[in-house]
This record gives structure tokens, sequence and C-alpha cells, in this order.
């Protein structure tokens, strides 16, 4: 059966999606009756290359028609976009260009520039005949589909085999107006401009949504600083996702970055392990707790972060970290029948979200894939801003945690200090579980272990609290 899954959109500053889906590391994760319960949706490893095929008209025009950025040049760099995520060596993902795009309905071939030729072309994705990238040379598919100025472009997931959980058909629009040398952004409407790595950048985060990746934070103090500076500096620019929601530094190429983070290089080779992952990585596993120690605590952000050697100038935490969120294979709807049986199937929630495992041992459970070395594990909260399209991990609105980053330590309870910290030394192939972290000073939960007496009574005169649950 296949299923079609709604579009998810990148802005200019804020990247954007909506799709009844976990993101975070994966992007979807299976159902009971939804591909394979906590598994994450992925391209069928046995059909791979995954072919798409391209507009053969014009990456960019300017308004009255000129060509800025001819076929031969869009489809080059296209290739090498796609070339970034191929190239990681212990991911066995790999794509090809299977030619021009294939005619359907009102699309009879050459450049597509019209919103029925779009849509014709959207229904061949959703039945699973061609991946499509489309140049919208002008941005007026964008515009057209009432899209602001600021979206560079979007990937949507077209279909998906949902008894085998693979991806089966996506589709990526780009935004030429970014790219036709005109930079007029207080006019109206609006016509931004970006560097060609910078754009180049933002359409191979869309190629990792397209591949079946989701949002990823680390370094989220970059973003906080550079709103008031305008700077990024180079160590923590190096640790920033590719798949961060927002794109808000220079482009990691003209930064002299590698295209990829660790976070990202890991990302995609845990979705897509090669036969050299497990000789290249170990995985740090374990669980998140409430303060009463045994409530798991989904939506949490789990980082594991290199311990900096002193001898070298680099900051290698800020530069060499992964991430998982808490209970990313756990649904954020499980859904509830006392108050949500309904008459209309839209809003009866009884069996929550099609997505997402069932499993309560999965609900507050994290697995990160890092390099060899040796690593602090801690957690924070996602952003109070990534919420639905920008969002990471089950939960939108996220949960959020008062207080700072909260560190492992080998003897963990709901009274240590945040900062206190033990390190873990990984060696490839190692599958080290068990690294539990339980929170400070949340709010006790209902939950099954609930009882009469009081959970905890904490010593501290201003624990982290818990301020928001979300779902
Ligand atoms: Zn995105």
């Amino acid at each position: 059966m296949k299923s079609a899954i709604t579009s998810f959109f990148t802005l200019l500053l804020m990247c954007s999606g909506s799709i009844p889906a976990n993101a975070g590391g994966p992007l979807v994760i299976g159902g009971p009756k939804f591909g394979i319960a906590g598994q994450p949706f992925t391209w069928d490893p046995a059909k791979m290359p995954i072919q798409y095929r391209v507009d053969p008209g014009p990456m960019a025009v300017t308004s009255s028609g000129t060509v800025v950025i001819d076929n031969p040049t869009g489809l080059q760099r296209v290739q090498n976009m796609f070339g970034v995520w191929q190239a990681v060596s212990t991911a066995a993902i790999s794509y090809s260009n299977a030619g021009p795009l294939l005619p359907s309905g009102s699309y009879t071939g050459g450049d597509l520039n019209s919103v029925p030729q779009f849509n014709d072309i959207v229904g061949s994705c959703k039945s699973g005949t061609q991946n499509p990238v489309v140049f919208d040379a002008n941005g007026q598919i964008m515009s057209a589909l009432g899209l602001p100025p600021e979206v560079i472009g979007f990937t949507s997931g077209c279909a998906v085999d949902a008894s085998t959980g693979h991806l089966t058909g996506a589709l990526i629009l780009m935004n030429g107006k970014f790219q036709d040398g005109i930079s007029t952004p207080t006019s109206s409407p609006p016509n931004y401009e970006l560097t060609a790595n910078e754009f180049d950048e933002a359409i191979t985060h869309e190629i990792g949504h397209f591949s079946g990746l989701g949002h990823s934070q680390i370094n989220i103090d970059l973003l906080l600083d550079f709103n008031s500076s305008g700077a990024c500096d180079q160590d923590r620019h190096a640790g920033l996702p590719l798949m961060f929601p927002e794109l808000f530094c220079p482009a990691r190429k003209d930064s002299g970055l590698p295209p990829l983070s660790a976070d990202d290089v890991s990302a995609i080779s845990s979705l897509y392990p090669s036969g050299s992952f497990a000789s290249n990585y170990g995985t740090i596993s374990g669980r998140i707790y409430f303060s009463d120690g045994v409530s798991q605590f989904q939506g949490a952000n789990v980082i594991a972060r290199v311990v900096d050697d002193p001898r070298t100038a680099t900051d290698e935490s800020r530069r060499i970290a992964v991430s998982a969120i808490s209970g990313y294979l756990f649904t954020g709807n499980p859904g509830q029948s006392f108050t949500a049986s309904m008459p209309d199937p839209n809003e009866n929630n009884t069996a929550g979200d099609l997505t997402g495992s069932r499993d309560s041992s999965l609900i507050g459970y994290y697995q990160i894939a890092v390099p060899p070395g040796t690593y602090t594990v801690e957690v924070e909260s996602i952003f109070d801003q990534f919420v639905s399209d920008s969002g990471i991990g089950p939960l939108s609105p996220p949960v959020l945690l008062a207080g700072p980053n909260e560190f492992w330590d080998k003897n963990e309870s709901a009274f240590d200090y945040a900062a206190q910290r033990d390190t873990i030394t990984v060696n490839p192939g190692d599958k080290i579980t068990g690294i539990d972290i339980i929170l400070n000073g949340t709010k006790p939960q209902f939950d099954q272990y609930e009882d009469s007496g009081e959970l905890f009574d904490s010593p501290l005169a201003s624990p982290l609290k818990m301020a928001e649950v979300g779902g």
C-alpha cells in the first residue's frame, strides 16, 4: 500500500516541514500499522541508487526571462549536492540522475514552468513513477503555490510503502529567484539572493530530508549568539548540523568546513549503514528519566561530545558531537479513547498518530552512533522556537527544561550537580548501553508507578523545573 505524506518546506531562515512524523535523526518512524513499528523509514537499501529526474529547463532566470544559470550548470550543481551525501563512506546511500522529467498529464516535456504542470508531476511522484527535481527558475511556481518569497526550496515526501517501511517517492523544488543575480530584499515582493554555496547548502539540507533525515540540534548557543553578534565561530560552526532547522551561518564551504558535520555523517550512516560502519562507529545508548527515576522522559535532546583535547587550538567538544532525541522511536501521540473518540474520523484521536512505536520501553530511549573517542553525554531542551515545520523530535511544541544542560555521571540521581560528568570511551563496534540520565528537579507525573506517597522532595533550593510539557 502506498500512502501520501504531505510536504515539508524550507524557509530562508527557518526550515519547515509538516509530515505525520517524528523527526530528529530519522524523519519518519514506523508505527503499528505504518511501516515497521519503531523503525525509521528509509529508501530500500536493495534498490540503490535512488533514481531522480531533473527539470530540463534553466535553474535560474530573471523576471524578464534572461537565463542566469543554464540547465547543464544546474544539473551539475544538483549532482554535486546529491554527491555530498553519497560521499559518506560509512553510508550505503547513492543516487543517480535517470534523465529529464517524464511527461505526466499537462506536463509534456521541456521546461516545467506552471502550477498545473507541477501538480501533474507531483501526481507522478505520488504514484512512485519518478522522483522529480524541479527548477522553479523565476520562483513563479513557488509564488503561485502561495509560499512566501523566503522559501528557498522544499522537499515533498510523496510516497511510502507502508508495508515494508520504505520511502518510495520524493520531490525537490528549488527557487531560482535566489540565484537570479538580483538582490532587492526590501522591494515588494522582496527578491532575495544567496551565494551559490549558500543556495546549494540549503538544497543539500533538503536532500537530507529527501533521504529520510529529520532535523537535529547541536551548538544551539551559536544561533543565540549569532542573533546578537552576527558571527559564527569556526568551532561551533563545524559542529552545527547541516540538518539544523535554521540556516544562518555563511556556507560551510565558504568557511573552509567539510559539507557535513559529524552529526550529519552519523545520522545518514545510521539510516544506511555501509560495510565499514561497524568498524568506524560505536554506539552510546540509554534512557532519560524524570526525577522519580522510573518514568521515562521523551523529547529531550541528548548530545554526545568528544572531550576537548587541550593540546590543540580547536575545541573538539564543539566540533565533534552527535545528537539524538530521547523517545525518538516512540510516537508523539499515542492517542487515548476517553475524550477523543469522535464520530468525525478527522477528530477521532483514539489510536493517536500513525507513526512511532507504542513500546513503552522506548519512551525515554536514545541511541547515538559516534566515531571512536572519549565522550561526555548531556541533555538539553529542544529550542522552544523549533515547532511544527521546524520541529525536532516527536513532540511539538518541544518539552522545555529550565537550567543548564545536565551531564551524565556514574552516580546519576535527581539531586546531582548538572555539570557533574564522567567520560565514556567508545571503541569501534562498541555498544555502550545504560547511559541513563535522571533529570534534576522535574515535577512528578502521573504514571503507571503512581502511589499515594511523595515522590521526591528536592534538597536543593532552586532545582531545575519542568517548565512545560508539550504533546
Ligand atoms: Zn529542514
